[in-house]
């Protein structure tokens, strides 16, 4: 081998390796915190809302405020000027994100279904979320394959949301090795939210059930369930998915002020409620919740026809509110 081909060869065994150490997991977070800097890179100005050291590499989670797409990416990439959140709010108030998160804030006294619960108004489809809650029951895989069997053809890779907790993570790597298989592959594309760590549930009213139980630790619930995404290689989205679809005024406000949208659903089909156009439809794929797939399987089949003319579509999250809420 000449000089010159070995030097080629380094360098694209040195591109691959960075691409691939790009994509790992993150295993030994240290000091991840809730701050907020603009930082800068070229034309894009982006809004860091977390950062935390990795192997002696600092990071930020970086959100785009019109895309509504967020990434991890290395402090030393960009130019920063902090910022206290209130300025965040006010610096971003034209865009698509600080949009979103005072839609939200404004449906914040709902004790059931608070934040954004219907993504675009009068389009031909639905948004999908699918929310993993902590079960001892295994994925419902049939949910992931029918939207790639439907919409393989027509929209690939399908877009979907799913909410995962820190507990149903812990329980089913099996299951979350696969979902990430099908991303890879790029049968569908998974917008990763928040769902909280621990999901507790318990026997009382809803007013002090899920995340309003007394002694809930909420930086807890939110903080360690995006470690725990990241270590699992999931890049955390900007949005939250209350347990239960419970909240109230002041941690609808908390939510927020970590950056976060709650994001509702106008159409729970276990709970009879009909998805419309634009709807942002919920369905339980931790197993418990077979009357809800059996729904949304039943909803895929008597729209199969639009389907195929593309009269009905599944839309991103983040696409669909930057469509709303963009100028
Ligand atoms: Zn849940």
């Amino acid at each position: 081998m000449n000089a010159t081909r070995f030097s080629q060869l380094l360098f694209f065994v040195f591109l691959s390796s960075y691409f691939i150490t790009s994509a790992q997991p993150f295993n030994n977070i240290k000091n991840y915190k809730t701050n907020f800097n603009i930082a800068s890179n070229g034309h894009s100005k982006l809004i860091a809302i977390r950062s935390f050291s990795n192997n002696n590499q600092k990071y930020f989670l970086l959100v785009d405020p019109t895309t509504l797409d967020t990434k991890v990416d290395l402090v030393s990439r960009y130019t920063i000027n902090r910022l206290a959140w209130p300025n965040v709010l006010a610096i971003f108030k034209n865009s698509p994100y600080v949009k979103s998160l005072e839609t939200a804030i404004a449906k914040d006294w709902q004790l059931q279904n608070a934040g954004i619960d219907h993504a675009i108004p009068g389009e031909r489809g639905i948004t999908l979320t699918i929310d993993l809650c902590p079960s001892h029951k295994s994925l419902d895989r049939i949910i992931f394959q029918s939207v790639f069997d439907e919409f393989n053809k027509i929209e690939q890779p399908a877009p979907l949301a799913v909410s995962v907790s820190g507990k149903w993570m812990l329980k089913h790597q099996n299951d979350l090795n696969w979902l990430k298989s099908l991303v890879d592959k790029k049968e569908i594309n998974i917008t990763w939210v928040n769902h909280s760590y621990n999901h507790e549930v318990n026997s009382l009213p809803l007013a002090e059930n899920f995340l309003l139980a007394p002694g809930t630790n909420l930086e807890f619930e939110v903080l360690e369930n995006e470690k725990l995404m990241l270590k699992n290689g999931l890049t955390p989205s900007v949005f939250f998915r209350f347990p239960g679809l419970v909240s109230d005024k002041s941690i609808v406000d908390k939510i927020t002020a970590y950056g976060l949208i709650p994001i509702g659903s106008d159409a729970w089909l276990a709970k009879g409620q009909q998805p419309n156009a634009g709807s942002i439809v919920l369905i339980h794929g931790n197993g418990n919740e077979e009357i809800g797939v059996k729904d949304f399987i039943q909803l895929l089949k008597t729209k199969q026809a639009d389907v195929k003319n593309k009269q009905w579509l599944l839309f991103d999250l983040r696409q669909g509110l930057e469509k709303e809420f963009e100028r």
